[in-house]
């Protein structure tokens, strides 16, 4: 590939739509001849794909652009993305940015870069009204090459929910489907490029082929999961975030079946159920529309279904009015429910949601102490779970080498997104192989054997 000698940095925040299309700018940019650097190295341009779903996100991506302008005084710092679509931080005026890039005119950064750079001039493509409307990234655009083993298809963009305390909606738009062959074109593509893993996306998962705001059609979604799973080199799907909703007995049984290694299943059992909270009162706040028990009820069908699946959940602690009372009944719930792994997040006033303007606003310190607790629940239940796979046989997909307690030793992760190690050099990565899990190299982290 003739280079054009200059190096571009890219920085990715937030959700994993954006690290798929941090992926695709990426090779966009490749292709026209930029060199790829690190962030923490000198580059000519660097890009900050930015995210806005937290008050720490938004502070994030402005000390990355800020971290760039340092780094380089003289580069072009270009900031992408939700933290510039929600026209609340006038990021033109940040002294650190040279060009801000919406959602929509991702697809054609590389182009607005290179006349940036020749012209100093800020040209950016006329739109339809059709694209003015559908902020779907890179529609249409196939990915053709990807170095890495596992790789991100976002299926879908926007969101019609609406929870109080989320700007997403407004930074994204409706919620719109990507066209299934599309789709199946994009993966087969990456599969020639040595791709392996297949991670589904989407900014909300589960309004994928929905047939009206609020009206899932989770067969939409089981169907393109058979159908990718039908591709010869996809070797395992993992989905992103699903809507507690989507989880009914049929659904369950058909992930199941998607599951089966006996029938040659590819889906990982590691399903991402966003909970936020485990108390009825708070989630009606929250705009949320299922019950804790509803919850409990389709976690409770996905564990009938599948051995021991890996669920997995968001929490938000200290939302507006949230009581002592309140989140000891999240805690409990959380106790009971006995999940894999629980990310707490601590409530962000976001400006212009409903939640920032709720009564009952909580203190930093009564937020802190909440999250504090539950971070101690999840690492005694993820330790438990990781436990129960002790001395058995897992199947690991090796990604990278990396250093923990002074070793080094190459990583990877089973169906269940159990985190394994061995020596480093006695596996490649991208290789998928059948391991013992033997023991602990840290609380996060198993140790593997071959598997004789
Ligand atoms: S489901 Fe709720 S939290 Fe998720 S993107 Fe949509 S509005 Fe935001």
């Amino acid at each position: 590939m003739k280079k054009n000698g200059k190096r571009v940095a890219v920085h990715n925040l937030g959700c994993k739509v954006n690290s798929y299309e941090a992926e695709l700018m990426l090779r966009d940019l490749e292709a026209r001849g930029y060199e790829i650097v690190p962030f923490e190295e000198t580059a000519d341009v660097y890009i900050v794909n930015t995210c806005t779903v937290t008050q720490i996100a938004d502070k994030k991506s402005r000390q990355m652009l800020h971290r760039a302008r340092r780094r380089n005084p003289d580069a072009l710092v270009v900031a992408a993305g939700c933290y510039v679509e929600t026209g609340e931080h006038a990021i033109e005026e940040d002294g650190s940015v040279d060009l801000a890039i919406t959602n929509r005119e991702k697809p054609f950064i590389a182009g607005i870069v290179e006349t940036y750079l020749e012209t100093g001039e800020i040209r950016k493509p006329v739109m339809t009204d059709e694209q003015e409307n559908d902020r779907t990234c890179f529609s249409g655009q196939i990915l053709t090459s990807c170095s890495t083993e596992r790789a991100f298809i976002r299926i879908q963009d926007g969101c019609d929910q609406f929870c109080s305390y989320c700007v997403i909606p407004y930074a994204r738009g409706r919620a719109r489907s990507r066209d299934r062959d599309e789709i199946l074109r994009e993966v087969h593509a990456l599969t020639e490029s040595g791709v392996r893993e297949i991670v589904i996306s989407g900014i909300h998962l589960s309004s994928y082929g929905q047939l009206a705001p609020q009206r899932f059609n989770s067969r939409a979604l089981t169907d393109l999961l058979g159908r990718i799973a039908e591709i010869d080199g996809v070797k395992r799907i993992r989905l992103g975030s699903l809507e507690p909703r989507l989880i009914d007995a049929e659904t369950a049984r058909e992930l199941g079946r998607l599951c089966d290694p006996a029938e040659g299943g590819k889906l990982c059992p590691h399903f991402h159920l966003s909970l936020q909270s485990g108390c009825d009162e708070t989630l009606r706040r929250m705009n949320r529309h299922y019950t804790a028990a509803e919850y409990a009820a389709g976690a409770a069908l996905l564990r009938e279904a599948i051995d021991r699946p890996a669920l997995t959940t968001d929490v938000i602690t200290g939302f507006p009015g949230e009581t002592e009372e309140e989140f000891e009944q999240t805690r409990r719930f959380l106790g009971e429910l006995a999940l894999y792994e629980i990310h707490v997040f601590p409530y962000s006033v976001r400006k212009g949601t409903v939640a920032a303007t709720l009564p009952g606003q909580n203190p930093r310190s009564v937020k802190e102490a909440r999250s504090a607790v539950l971070l101690a629940l999840t690492a005694a239940q993820a330790r438990a779970y990781r436990e129960s796979f002790l001395g058995q046989e897992a199947e690991v997909l090796w990604e990278e080498e990396e250093e923990i307690t002074g070793r080094r030793v190459l990583t990877g992760h089973t169906r269940r997104y159990i985190k394994a190690a061995v020596p480093a050099g006695s596996r490649r990565p991208g290789d998928i192989t059948a391991v013992k899990l033997s023991g602990f190299l840290t609380d996060e982290v198993m140790t593997a054997t071959a598997e004789q």
